[in-house]
């Protein structure tokens, strides 16, 4: 009989990081709003140019169909909500895509798959798109479920920069939302990814009717994981119709910017993107998440299957607030 050996990672980070309870992060819940979104500004400061802003294109390479039965999410074969099936796309198509995602400014490349876990035939397939995405001289990412053993390390070698997996919400919450698989089952692919060299892009969604504490704990878990996310995507639920969550009760606008903030204060060095949700969000509410922290969104006109602000709306927006696409050249440099 074969044992399988789990990798989790370390819940307890290494000394030199701050542990954060969640009894610290409610408590950074709790300060007043604008000595909040003011502190996390400052802490932006400290660490990146506050007028760059990371751009991400995201693409849809395997549609619907998933197993899977996140509460959240459209794709899943449980719910009727109108997704059209999509087998993985050839590598053409995708490659056209990316062209056009790098020639409006796109530094990072998402590919997203809905599946529970790539099989090992899928894997040999990712690796070819990944090398022809890595030639046109873009990041790489990907999100593609649940690894096997060496899986990571395939990925790695073919050019994946980012691997995207998000640990969804809190603990405590997790069996409200997701049956399928527990909060242990996403470490343990976080761990492989981060045994294989690959950077981690782990974030979560907050409006899943979730309360203050379980945002905390969220937050409290992706601060604890050593060495920190590079890159953590914030969601606001976007309620789609057929999935369970279609009726959840609506998030106020300023817990969501009180949520990009204690993020960006605990994990000071990591991108915080602006994910999921941007389409509900007025120009005003996504400035005012910019000033508390965040440094990345997604750019272009789909979300994997849900909207996303128009792109020629994203530029206006950026040049409005003086804000511009991150480079190299203007990463660190202040304002
Ligand atoms: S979030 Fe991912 S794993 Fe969950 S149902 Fe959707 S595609 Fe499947």
């Amino acid at each position: 009989m074969t044992t399988t050996t789990i990798q989790i990672p370390s819940l307890t980070p290494h000394p030199s990081l701050e542990y954060w309870s969640v009894c610290k992060v409610e408590a950074l819940f709790e300060t007043p709003f604008l000595e909040l979104v003011y502190r996390a500004a400052q802490v932006h400061r400290e660490h990146f140019n506050p007028q760059a802003i990371q751009l991400s294109t995201l693409m849809s390479i395997k549609t619907g169909g998933c197993p899977e039965d996140c509460g959240y999410c459209p794709q899943s074969a449980r719910y009727h909500t109108g997704v059209q099936n999509q087998q993985l796309l050839c590598v053409e198509e995708i490659i056209e895509k990316a062209k056009i995602a790098k020639s409006r400014g796109a530094g990072r490349f998402c590919m997203g798959a809905a599946w529970r876990g790539p099989k090992p035939k899928d894997v040999e397939k990712l690796t070819e798109i990944i090398k022809a995405v890595k030639e046109l001289g873009l990041e790489t990412c990907g999100t593609f479920g649940l690894l096997q053993d060496g899986m990571a390390e395939d990925l790695k070698e073919a050019g994946l920069d980012y691997y995207n997996h998000n640990i969804d919400t809190a603990p405590e919450h997790y069996k409200e939302i997701i049956g399928t698989r527990d909060f242990d089952d996403r470490l343990n692919t976080l761990g492989k990814v981060r045994k294989a060299g690959l950077k981690v892009c782990c974030g979560g969604i907050v409006g899943m009717n979730e309360t203050r504490k379980e945002r905390a704990g969220l937050i409290a878990s992706l601060a604890n994981l050593d060495p920190q996310p590079e890159s953590v995507p914030i969601n606001q639920l976007v309620k789609v119709e057929g999935t369970p969550l279609a009726d959840a009760q609506e998030l106020d606008w300023t817990e969501f910017v009180r949520t990009i903030a204690v993020a960006r204060i605990t994990m000071p060095k990591s991108y915080v993107r602006l994910s999921a949700g941007r389409q509900g969000m007025s120009e005003e509410m996504q400035a005012m998440c910019f000033m508390a922290g965040a440094n990345s969104i997604f750019y272009g006109d789909k979300l994997l299957v849900t909207a996303n602000p128009e792109e020629d709306g994203d530029q206006l927006l950026m040049a409005k607030l003086d804000l511009e696409p991150e480079t190299e050249e203007n990463r660190l440099k202040q304002g």
